[in-house]
């Protein structure tokens, strides 16, 4: 029989290593200084086309130029496209011969929100509202009585552009939906959570003035007077605008500790703002061309001309493919099939609140690294994009080799449910790709939980991939 001292160290040697990452190794300064900054980014960026606002901003800072700016490219030039103002793809040309590949990271700027409807105003009870349906997976009850804010565009028919962000500043009003008081809850008490609150009935309240007390609708007529002083606007351009509503409450440090993140949309800005970062921050021109994308319309499906599965992706890359002077049929199938990427899109947080849906040997957990998902899927894992061994491993070196705490996990327990990410819609184009993001409690809650440490690990462990 070995003593004690044996034992443990054939299972140090043996088992897989499941860590809590805050132990003495980390600089906690540096994880709480780069924190600092995505909270900052946070603060500025909740809607996608802000995203891309603030990402074009922190690119050309660091050097980087519009693709159409540049004739041609060379190793170490720096460039981005943007995509109607809600996607965007960003490069920095490697040292090697782009034929043998290029590393691509991928996130999504497009988060869980309520949109306004074509024809929002009316007015009911002499109150104004706004009517809206919901964009994502949301949990209907959690976005009423909380502070939202308005923003996005108005584009009037002759394309006057008018952009709206109202609820943010201390000083702007905000909105809230009304949830009914539990006196009188009785049977809405009665009802399946999920049936708690009609989509229907997420109705904005806006207003309560009446513009004169003896012509109907005059609160309604008042608020478009206010909108209409505000924006110059009138109702019928309600129909060519894309207004989002998203909570106002500020992303925060949060616990005792300020070891996590508390912020809306942190699926999946936390991911873009690590990969972004890390692609900007490299120093050296990498061996490999490194690609990050940030995406939108994740959240319902990735379709349509911003979405992941539209082609402008393809027509980056045949643009750079052009600017290198080596473009010819075929190459970019080439080009695809020999490249990598991580599908940088945020896991499941193991709570154990709710334990009792997740497999705890597979669970992502708070505070351990970034997270790799080797599928996604649901029952039986039903589109997934199923990464192969051989890259598992090509990914877990690079990890391994630069000192990033990872772990790998899957989204819960088989039978419970299940998720995709655009991960599928490059692997159909050859690329080998995993999923590989942050760990999140209270994923597409109006609030979102995610971990300092790990937010550190993905761009740690995403800079390695792009100098890989
Ligand atoms: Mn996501
Ligand atoms: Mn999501």
């Amino acid at each position: 029989m070995a003593d004690k001292k044996e034992l443990d160290e054939l299972k140090q040697k043996l088992f897989s290593k499941k860590e809590n990452g805050w132990d003495s190794d980390v600089n906690k300064n540096e994880v709480f200084n780069y924190a600092n900054g995505y909270i900052n980014f946070m603060n500025k960026s909740k809607t996608e086309r802000e995203i891309i606002k603030q990402s074009k901003i922190i690119a050309e800072s660091k050097g980087f130029k519009d693709i159409k700016e540049c004739d041609t490219l060379k190793p170490g030039d720096r460039v981005y496209y943007i995509n109607r103002e809600k996607s965007m793809y960003l490069a920095v040309i490697g040292n090697e011969s782009i034929e043998n590949g290029v590393n691509i990271i991928g996130a999504h700027a497009d988060s869980p929100r309520l949109d306004l409807k074509p024809n929002p105003l009316y007015e009911d009870g002499e109150l104004a509202y706004l009517k809206t349906h919901y964009y994502g997976g949301i949990k209907k009850y959690q976005w009423t009585t909380i502070p939202l804010s308005i923003h996005g565009v108005i584009v009037k028919s002759n394309g006057e552009k008018i952009e709206v962000n109202i609820g943010e500043d201390e000083n702007d009003p905000i909105f809230t939906i009304t949830d009914l008081l539990p006196h009188l809850a009785q049977d809405q008490m009665e009802k399946k959570l999920k049936n708690g609150i009609d989509g229907e009935d997420l109705n904005l309240l806006v207003g309560s003035i009446p513009y004169d007390k003896d012509i109907p609708e005059a609160v309604k007529l008042n608020i478009l007077d206010i909108l209409n002083k505000k924006y110059g606007m009138t109702e019928i351009d309600f129909v060519s605008s894309e207004l989002e509503l998203v909570p106002a409450m500020k992303c925060r440090s949060m616990g005792f500790d300020e070891s996590m993140i508390a912020g809306y949309g942190q699926d999946d800005k936390i991911c873009v703002y690590s990969e972004l970062t890390a692609l900007v921050d490299m120093q050296e021109t990498p061996k490999t061309t490194s690609i990050c994308i940030i995406s939108d319309k994740e959240e319902i499906g990735s379709m349509g001309n911003t979405g992941m599965e539209s082609n402008v992706f393809e027509y980056f890359m045949s643009e750079i493919l052009n600017r290198l002077g080596i473009n010819r049929p075929n190459l970019l199938d080439k080009v695809f099939c020999n490249s990598k990427m991580l599908s940088a899109d945020v896991d499941a947080g193991f709570d154990p609140i709710y334990a009792n849906v997740s497999d705890r040997n597979n669970a992502g957990y708070i505070g351990r690294g970034i997270a790799i998902n080797k599928y996604t899927g649901a029952r039986g894992k039903s589109g997934a994009s199923d990464a192969n061994a051989e890259y598992v491993a090509t990914v877990r070196n690079i990890f391994e080799s630069n000192d990033v705490k990872y772990q790998v996990t899957e989204l819960g327990k088989v039978d419970i449910g299940g998720g995709g990410t655009i991960a599928y819609i490059l692997a159909n184009k050859g690329i080998d790709v995993i999923d590989c993001g942050v760990p999140v409690l209270s994923m597409h809650a109006p609030y979102e939980v995610t971990s300092k440490f790990d937010l550190y690990e993905a761009y740690k462990g995403y800079m390695a991939f792009y100098k890989s």
